[in-house]
C-alpha cells in the first residue's frame, strides 16, 4: 500500500516566462471559498499543476500564480471575491508577471464582461472546465494530461465529483444558472477513478453533487445511487464511502437500503430541510413539505438508527413571518440534527425568488433569527456529543492541527487526540474523553 502522496509525478517543469532554455518551475497559490465541489475542484486543480512540477506557495504574495476558486451563492461571499480581486489587482501592477485564472460560481456564461470589468485576470473558466485550464497551460508550452487531476495527494480522504450541475431551480438558489444542467459521470469512470484514488492511498472518499438522488438518470443504462455504492463497496482498501447532497424530495428506499445494508458506507446524511413552514417551502420550491420531511427522517431513523443527519436552513426569506420562523425553530427542536448549516437569505440577481419577491425582512431580523437557530443548535449538539463521553470510536486520521491529531469518525464527527505515533491515514480507535458542540477529544485505544 503506497503511503499518501507517493506517486506524484513530475512531468514536464515549467518555464514561467514561455521562453526555451532553463526551467522554472510556477509557485501557485490556489484561493477557495464555497461548497464541497469547490474544495474538490482545487483538489483537481492540484492534480493538475502539481502533475507539471509546480509547486504550492503559502501566500497570494509568494505566488507567480494564482487561481482563484469562487462561491456568488450569497451576497457575503460574492463581496470576499471581489475584495480579492482588488487585492490581486494591485499585486498584478507591482508584479506584471502574475498570472491570476478564476474559476468557480463568479464564471457565468458572460466572460466578456467578466473580463472587462476584471483585467487583471488572465483566465476565467467554468467550474469543472478543465479543457480551459490545460489549453491554457498547452498555449504557455506546458501540455498537463486529462487524468492528472489525481496527482498530488495529501490526506488519506479524496472527493469524487459524480454529477455536475442542478436542473432543481430552488428560487433562492444561483448554482443551476453557474454550474447548467445536469451532467452525470458515466459510473465505470468513477469506479475507475476511485480505484486509482485507492492504489495511491485513499481510505475514504466522499461522492459529491448538487443532488446526489439525481445520479445517473442522464446516462444510458440510469444506474442510481444506490448502484455506484454497491460498485465501489467491491474496491478493497477502501474503508469508508460518503455523499452528498441528498434532496428530500428525490432520496429513495433504495438508497436508504443500501445505507442501511452496505458495511463501508458511513452512517451520515446531508438532507437540507432549508425551512420549516409548508408555505416558505412552497415558494422555495423545493418540492416537499414539511410532514413528507418529517417522516422521512423518521424512516430513515427507524432503518439506520445510528444515523447521524445534517440540515441547510435560511432564515430570513422574503415575508417569513415571525410566526413562519418559530416553525423552523420548532422543526429543529423536533429533528434534533447533529450539524445545521444556517443562513441568512440573500437576494441572488438572477434568480426566481430575486424576481417575483422583494427582500423584505430587515436584516437585524435575520441576523437575530440566524443566532437563535445557532444558539438552539448548540444546546442540541452539546447534548448529542455528551452522549459519546467514555465511549470508544473508530477514527480515520486526516492530519495535524496545533500539535493534535484529527479525523472524523464514521457518523461524520470531528475527534482530536494527541500521541507522538504516525496516525496519518490509519484508523485509529479513541476512547472520548471531553466533548463540546462541535469536536470531541480523547486518547488512543490502538
Ligand atoms: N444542493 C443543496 C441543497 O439542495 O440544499 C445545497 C446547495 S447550496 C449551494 C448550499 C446552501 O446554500 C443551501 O443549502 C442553502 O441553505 C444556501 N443558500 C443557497 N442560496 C442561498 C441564498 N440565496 N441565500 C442564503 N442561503 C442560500
Ligand atoms: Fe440550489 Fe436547490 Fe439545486 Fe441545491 S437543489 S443546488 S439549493 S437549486
Amino acid at each position: 500500500m503506497p503511503k499518501i502522496g507517493q506517486e506524484t509525478k513530475i512531468k514536464q517543469p515549467y518555464n514561467q516566462h514561455g521562453g526555451e532554455g532553463k526551467s522554472v518551475m510556477q509557485r501557485y497559490f490556489i484561493w477557495t471559498i464555497g461548497c464541497q465541489m469547490n474544495k474538490a475542484e482545487s483538489q483537481q486543480i492540484t492534480g493538475y499543476l502539481g502533475s507539471v512540477g509546480h509547486q504550492a506557495a503559502t501566500s497570494f504574495s509568494d505566488a507567480d500564480l494564482v487561481i482563484l476558486n469562487t462561491c456568488v451563492v450569497r451576497q457575503s461571499a460574492e463581496n470576499k471575491v471581489l475584495g480579492t480581486l482588488g487585492l490581486l489587482k494591485g499585486l498584478k501592477n507591482k508584479h506584471p508577471n502574475l498570472q491570476i485564472l478564476v474559476t468557480g460560481c463568479l464564471v457565468d456564461s458572460d466572460t466578456q464582461e467578466l473580463k472587462r470589468r476584471f483585467p487583471q485576470v488572465d483566465l476565467l473558466f467554468k467550474p469543472g472546465d478543465y479543457h480551459e485550464l490545460i489549453a491554457w497551460s498547452e498555449r504557455r508550452g506546458v501540455s498537463i494530461e486529462q487524468e492528472a487531476s489525481l496527482s498530488t495527494i495529501s490526506s488519506p480522504c479524496a472527493f469524487t465529483p459524480i454529477i455536475q450541475g442542478c436542473d432543481n431551480f430552488c428560487s433562492y438558489c444561483i448554482v443551476p444558472y453557474r454550474r447548467g444542467k445536469e451532467v452525470s459521470r458515466p459510473l465505470g469512470e468513477i469506479v475507475c477513478e476511485v480505484e486509482e484514488l485507492v492504489r495511491r492511498g485513499i481510505k475514504e472518499v466522499t461522492l459529491l453533487g448538487q443532488n446526489v438522488d439525481s445520479y445517473g438518470h442522464d446516462l444510458p443504462e440510469h444506474p442510481d445511487l444506490a448502484d455506484l455504492l454497491n460498485e465501489l463497496s467491491s474496491i478493497d482498501d477502501l474503508a469508508r464511502i460518503r455523499f452528498l447532497t441528498n434532496h428530500p424530495k428525490d432520496i429513495s428506499m433504495k438508497l436508504i437500503d443500501t445505507l442501511a445494508s452496505l458495511n463501508k458506507v458511513c452512517e451520515h446524511l446531508e438532507l437540507p430541510v432549508q425551512a420549516g413552514d409548508d408555505d416558505i417551502l412552497r415558494a422555495m420550491r423545493r418540492g416537499y413539505t414539511v410532514e413528507r420531511y418529517r417522516e422521512l427522517v423518521h424512516t430513515i431513523r427507524r432503518k439506520i438508527p445510528q444515523i447521524s443527519l445534517s440540515t441547510d436552513i435560511i432564515v430570513g426569506f422574503p415575508g417569513e413571518t415571525e410566526e413562519q420562523f418559530e416553525h423552523s425553530l420548532s422543526l429543529l427542536k423536533e429533528m434534533r440534527f447533529d450539524v445545521i448549516h444556517v443562513a441568512a437569505y440573500s437576494p441572488r440577481p438572477g434568480t426566481i425568488a430575486w424576481r417575483e419577491y422583494q427582500d423584505n425582512i430587515p436584516s437585524e431580523v435575520k441576523r437575530e433569527r440566524l443566532h437563535k437557530i445557532e444558539e438552539l443548535q448548540a444546546a442540541i449538539a452539546s447534548e448529542i456529543n455528551s452522549q459519546f463521553q467514555g465511549r470508544e470510536v473508530e477514527v480515520l486520521v486526516e492530519g495535524r492541527k496545533r500539535g493534535k491529531w484529527f479525523g472524523r469518525t464514521r457518523s461524520n464527527k470531528l475527534v482530536f487526540f494527541e500521541d507522538a505515533g504516525d496516525w496519518l491515514g490509519q484508523l485509529a480507535i479513541i476512547k472520548i474523553e471531553k466533548t463540546s458542540p462541535w469536536s470531541l477529544r480523547g486518547e488512543v485505544k490502538k
